[in-house]
């Protein structure tokens, strides 16, 4: 066992700080990158974790050193009372950072409560600045309340609030440079992501894959130098930068061009309860039965404990081709 002194390491010596919570596999949006379009159904909702489930998974997992929560989905958002969920963890021992990743749509509403509720850190979903291509991306023509929502989330006092931006080729690289200039214009992050192929019937194509290094080369193009600012002290995957002028930041997350297992300090709890100890890999570990079976909070550490050791160290450069795993993206969480 690789419990030392209430840490949880796996067996290349990289500490577990950081949990990625999948809360619903249920989402407002359609986004044709991250979810099949039609022929799927939402799991069950007796498959879904309930909230003292996470809460037990929370506490256990803070006492092993986990520092770092997130909130995700599909969209956490849609999940009734959210709000006593982000409470009830961010009030737990350990837990430092509550942080949720939303697509915006319910956030100008929720945003209050959340605040109050404990949550900092947004990260907030949006591939274009434009109402008809927003629909054309997200099956949705929601553009309009994600954007309320991210002014309503910067005027709350959030911070940081991150935009994530998927690059597309021949979808909305042209907006790469339009992405970057916000940053002079609002305190935000500005986060570009590389275009994954997750999930079975995935619509990740070559022609779509735009890498790290070519956006960067566009925006330097477009608005001047980028100049290297700190990493997020979270360990974050995300290089990040600043244009001149800029009271936000530009960060590159390069999944695919560019390789950050060795770092990897996040484990990855799915909405139905099974534990992903990589996002590309699908090898999961059932969880949910044994919390039904009543499994107490030192067996459940002892669980975790174990199973960390079967994390791969670095499974994107293990493949040869391009990574890619069965699982929607839509129920993983990013
Ligand atoms: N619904 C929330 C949202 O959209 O922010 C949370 C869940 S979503 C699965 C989490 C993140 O994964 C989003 O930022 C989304 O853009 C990103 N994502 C989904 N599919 C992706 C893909 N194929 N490649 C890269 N990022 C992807
Ligand atoms: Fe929903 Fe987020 Fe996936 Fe879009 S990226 S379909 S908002 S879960
Ligand atoms: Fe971590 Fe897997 Fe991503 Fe590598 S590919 S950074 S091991 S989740």
């Amino acid at each position: 066992m690789k419990q030392q002194g209430g840490r949880l390491t796996d067996a290349f010596g990289r500490n577990i700080t950081y949990l990625r919570l999948s809360i619903t596999d249920r989402c407002n949006l359609r986004c044709f990158y991250c979810m099949p379009q039609a022929d799927f159904n939402w799991m069950p909702p007796e498959d879904i974790l309930r909230f003292e489930e996470i809460v037990q998974i929370t506490r256990v997992l803070s006492g092993l050193g986990v520092k770092k929560v997130r909130f995700t989905g599909g969209e956490p958002l849609v999940r009734r009372d959210v709000v006593n969920l982000v409470r009830d963890v961010s009030i737990l021992p350990g837990v430092e950072e509550t942080c949720l990743t939303t697509n915006g749509v319910l956030l100008k509403q929720m945003a209050p409560r959340l605040f109050e509720a404990g949550l900092r850190h947004l990260n907030i979903s949006l591939d274009t600045l434009h109402p008809e291509r927003f629909a054309a991306i997200t099956g949705r023509d929601n553009f309009q309340q994600v954007w309320e929502g991210i002014e309503k989330g910067i005027a709350l006092g959030f911070f940081p609030v991150k935009i994530n931006f998927v690059m597309m080729r021949g979808k909305n690289d042209d907006e790469i440079v339009d992405f970057a200039r916000l940053t002079r214009r609002y305190p935000i992050d500005v986060r570009f992501i590389e275009f994954m192929p997750i999930g079975k019937g995935s619509k990740w194509g070559r022609n779509h894959f735009l890498s790290s290094d070519e956006a960067m080369g566009r925006i330097k193009e477009g608005l001047g130098p980028l100049v290297p600012v700190d990493i997020d002290p979270g360990g974050g995957p995300a290089a990040m930068y600043a244009i001149e002028g800029g009271i936000g930041r530009i960060g590159f997350i390069s999944p695919l061009s560019h390789r950050f297992c060795s770092k990897c300090n996040r484990l990855r709890i799915t909405a139905d309860g099974r534990v992903r100890l990589c996002l590309f890999s699908d090898a999961e570990m059932e969880l949910r039965d044994m919390l039904r079976k009543g499994v107490t909070d030192k067996q459940l550490a002892m669980f975790f404990s174990d199973i960390i050791l079967r994390k791969p160290a670095r499974y994107l450069s293990s493949k040869k081709d391009v990574p890619t795993c069965d699982r929607q993206m839509s129920s993983i969480g990013g």
